[in-house]
């Protein structure tokens, strides 16, 4: 017997502490939720969450193709391709496996935005690449590290009243040398 618990992705990686819910039975607290997410016996189904929108975030080995939500998600986190320095934007470029399906599942944390050449030198030239929920880790050829981490996203805070709104400031535009 499977029983389901629904929790959030940030609140299984201690981030927030929002209830989860538990199949049949109704709501639970987020340590119950993290704890029973966390149970290796088997008896529960880990059902993963976006916060903000309540979509489903990991359809295990069931499906190849990432479902509307679970892309947005993915490309919302990584807007541009993962690769180190590349910045082509999410629309331009694929949603990858990190390890490939169906080894690895469908979900937020195996799904990275890369650009179609660098979605190739993925897969044909002997670079390599780990993701732990959004930070990828790529190995050159060579042996060495780049670690790519998601660009801040623009927090949705309301202006305190009389304030006039904040300049945004581009994060490509590095200070001049002097
Ligand atoms: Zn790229």
């Amino acid at each position: 017997v499977e029983v389901q618990v629904t929790v959030a992705a940030t609140t299984l990686l201690g981030l927030d502490e929002l209830p989860g819910e538990l199949a049949g039975y109704g709501t639970i607290p987020a340590d119950v939720a993290r704890a029973i997410a966390h149970d290796p016996s088997g008896t529960w189904r880990r059902v993963l969450t976006d916060p903000a929108t309540g979509h489903l975030l990991d359809y295990g080995r069931t499906v190849y193709r990432p479902p509307a939500a679970l892309r947005d998600h993915v490309i919302a986190r990584d807007q541009t391709c993962r690769f180190p320095g590349c910045r082509q934007p999410a629309h331009h470029a694929d949603l990858d496996h990190t390890v490939p399906y169906p080894h690895g599942p469908t979900s937020a944390a195996n799904l990275g935005v890369l650009c179609r050449h660098h979605h190739r030198l993925k897969t044909h030239a002997r670079w390599r690449v780990e993701q732990d929920h959004g930070v990828f880790r790529w190995t050159t050829p060579s042996g060495r590290c780049h670690i790519r981490r998601p660009e801040p996203l623009a927090e949705p805070v309301a202006n305190p009243p009389g304030k006039p709104d904040a300049p945004q400031r581009d994060p490509d535009d590095d200070p001049p040398p002097f």
